[in-house]
């Protein structure tokens, strides 16, 4: 694309003018949906000022009754570890400490979540449609361990949830779990060398909260990326008169059916709106579509919508192919991501062999091997750009040839087009969600990228023009977890005080991202949270949480066997940290591709993409970045730090 630009070459060739054409395109698209309010344009349901869209963010699945007959924490227990979530990345970390022998006594470990039960985003999320978009054989954690065979490539909602529970069930975590629980704050008692941790237990509609404080010898913070529920700030929205609710906590009084059965009755004659079209509306469309008699897909910015294959899993395949030997899931992990870091090896078989395999240009955001470190010159940041957009034009024409050959109407076929490239939003995939379109009772309303105009308690106002809904969907995402430059605290919404009161958020807010391997910080003793930035990310976020689990429980087991029979102080020092963060520094060159990307919750809103003239700023925002040679080799770093056994760069000290 430098020859086509510069002009002072010989003539553009072909591949190069389709190239400047199409990023043309891509910015005029990103330009039309960038915001000056970013971030603000949102309200999280819990903070929204009205009761009706608060009431929207409660716990529809808590079985009180049942929670309540339990045995409750006492106040002021002591916990040698405190998990905070209980999700797939809580019960990783759990399951790695026990394995670990690092927690063998029965009052060890205490996973707190303000859900009603384990799962995480699967415990809340239980809309129709719902299926975990990594093939399960690699995303659903521990296969091997537990010895359950997925019954089908993508599992379901249901059985995605039910996988929590084995896993609880099979390390005996039930009751070593305090549900309905919101941590709000956590500080380091120097003297006690504990975690104070204060949080709110709720015990049901009508009953009061109760107050609890505990105390933790580590804090562990495994607290998800994608929990806050988020809604735009349309004007009118409250005053909508039908029933509304988001796909976070979905409503089946309302629409009927189950998270087991989309039998969706309580939708028939119904004008049923779906506002968004992320990764949540491509699979709830399809379902809502069989039973609304009306459907309105109000979309600003189109999904790419890739195809999906689902299908059952042959027993006789999972036995000779898939689970055939030790290591085998960690092993498909890797082949897997060494498709999406473009790392494949000549002649390696492609196990996982799905959509997702077809996008070597997703390496854009996960890094990879392949490449060294991309110098942050304007040229050699271009010259990056180009690679990765011509890497990923073939597959991004193919998802746009895709939508035009089943959407048969031409014009909306036109308006399902993704124009942006792959790695600017999750990729989704679908062979149902593009089909419903063609569909008498299905109706796209495209706001060209400017959202919704307003709302009325009669409906969706949409350039000038209300269409009358009796049901209204919101599937309009979550707060970023980049929230706060990433810091773990502002993401889990909670206080964290280390050494000497300091704030965690005012660490980061001071000097950004400060972390060894993206899992603890200096001042911050045995405080440690699951990655996100300061390492690497993989599309498989069980992944990544897996990775993240084995590393701290390294850690912390090493520095245990030191500090027998006291126990540890684990801190990583200020050097080490600075260190990490100054290779993190170098590897953000590789990034730059996202600057051109249309907004979303992966570049919180656009705010992400403002260039600061504040050389300061500028520097905290690559501090935040990632490893930008992917998963492997990151995972390789991280061996070779534990195999070397001296934990370099960690403090241990005895406890007192
Ligand atoms: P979560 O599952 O989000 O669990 C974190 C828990 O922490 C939550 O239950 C929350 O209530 C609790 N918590 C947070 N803060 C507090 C607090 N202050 N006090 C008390 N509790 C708190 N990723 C993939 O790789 N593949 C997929 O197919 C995929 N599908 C997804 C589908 C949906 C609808 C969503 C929203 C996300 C999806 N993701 C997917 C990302 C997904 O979140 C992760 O894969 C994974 O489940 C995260 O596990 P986790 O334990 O880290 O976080
Ligand atoms: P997203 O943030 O991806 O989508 C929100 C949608 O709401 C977007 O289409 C957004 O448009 C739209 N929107 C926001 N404000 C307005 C407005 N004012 N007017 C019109 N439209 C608006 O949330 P999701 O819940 O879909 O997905 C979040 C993430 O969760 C995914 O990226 C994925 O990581 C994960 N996920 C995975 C799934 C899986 O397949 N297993 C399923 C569901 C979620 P715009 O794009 O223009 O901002």
């Amino acid at each position: 694309s430098t020859e086509a630009t510069n002009g002072n070459s010989a003539a553009p060739s072909e591949e190069n003018l389709k190239l400047f054409e199409l990023s043309h395109k891509y910015s005029t698209e990103a330009a039309k949906r960038l915001r000056a309010d970013g971030l603000g344009q949102f309200v999280r349901l819990k903070e929204a000022g009205s009761e009706r869209f608060r009431s929207l963010a409660e716990d529809p699945w808590a079985d009180h009754a049942a929670l309540n007959a339990k045995e409750p924490v006492k106040d002021g227990a002591k916990h040698k570890f405190l998990i905070l979530g209980a999700g797939y990345g809580g019960l990783l970390f759990a399951v790695r400490l026990l394995e670990a022998g690092l927690a063998s006594g029965s009052d060890d470990i205490l996973l707190v979540d303000a859900a009603g039960g384990f799962g995480g985003t699967w415990w809340w999320n239980r809309y129709p449609g719902l299926h975990c978009d990594i093939e399960s054989y690699t995303y659903m954690p521990l296969l091997e361990e537990t010895g359950y065979m997925p019954k089908s490539k993508y599992a379901p909602g249901p059985e995605l949830l039910e996988h929590a529970e084995r896993i609880a069930s099979q390390w005996k975590l039930q009751d070593r779990a305090l549900f309905r629980a919101n941590v709000k704050r956590t500080s380091w008692d120097d003297g006690a060398q504990l975690w104070n941790v204060e949080l709110a237990e709720g015990r049901g509609p009508g009953e009061p909260r109760r107050e609890l404080k505990l105390r933790a010898q580590y804090v562990l913070i495994a607290s998800g990326i994608l929990t806050n529920p988020h809604i735009p700030k349309i004007l009118g929205l409250e005053t909508f008169a039908g029933p509304l609710f988001h796909t976070a906590r979905w409503d089946y009084k309302v629409t009927g059916g189950s998270p087991e059965d989309a039998t969706l009755t309580g939708l028939e004659g119904k004008r049923v709106g779906i506002l968004g079209t992320g990764a949540t509306a491509i699979q709830v469309v399809p379902k809502v579509a069989k039973y609304a008699k009306e459907l309105f897909v109000f979309q600003r910015t189109p999904s790419a919508v890739s195809w999906r294959g689902q299908r059952p899993t042959d027993s006789e395949e999972w036995k000779s192919k898939i689970a055939n030997k030790k290591g085998w899931q960690r092993e498909r992990m890797l082949n897997l991501d060494s498709y999406l870091t473009d790392a494949v090896e000549e002649g390696q078989e492609d196990l996982v062999a799905d959509g997702w395999t077809e996008m070597p240009a997703f390496s854009a955001v996960l890094g990879s091997p392949r490449y060294g470190i991309v110098e942050p010159t304007p040229e050699k940041i271009a010259q990056h750009v180009a690679r990765l957009h011509k890497l990923d034009v073939p597959h991004s024409e193919q998802v746009r040839a895709r939508t035009e050959s089943i959407v048969k109407d031409r014009e909306t076929a036109e308006k399902l087009k993704a124009w942006y490239p792959t790695w600017c939003k999750r990729p989704t995939f679908s062979d149902e969600y593009l089909q419903a379109f063609n569909l008498p009772n299905v109706h796209l309303v495209d706001t060209d990228g400017k959202g919704v105009d307003s709302a009325t308690s009669a409906g969706l106002v949409v350039a000038g023009k209300e269409y009358p809904l009796d049901v209204l969907i919101l599937s309009t995402g979550y707060v970023t977890p980049a929230i706060g430059g990433g810091s773990p605290a502002v993401r889990t919404g909670i206080s964290i005080y280390g050494r000497g009161g300091q704030s965690l958020d005012d660490k980061w807010q001071n000097q950004g991202a400060a972390t060894l391997h993206g899992v603890c910080t200096n001042g911050f003793p045995n405080l440690f949270f699951a990655p996100l930035s300061q390492s690497a990310q993989a599309a498989n976020n069980v992944f990544t949480l897996d990775i993240g689990a084995e590393h701290i429980a390294h850690i912390i087991a090493q520095a245990e066997a030191r500090a027998e029979p006291s126990g540890a102080v684990i801190e990583v020092s200020s050097e080490a940290e600075e260190g990490w963060s100054l290779q993190i520094m170098q590897h953000a060159g590789w990034f730059a591709s996202v600057m051109g990307c249309t907004p979303g919750y992966i570049t919180s809103e656009g705010e992400a993409l403002r260039q600061s003239q504040d050389p300061m700023e500028m520097a905290k925002k690559a501090r935040s970045g990632n490893w930008s040679k992917g998963m492997a080799a990151f995972l390789k770093v991280l061996q070779d730090y534990r195999a070397d056994g001296s934990l370099r760069g960690i403090e241990v000290t005895s406890r007192a």
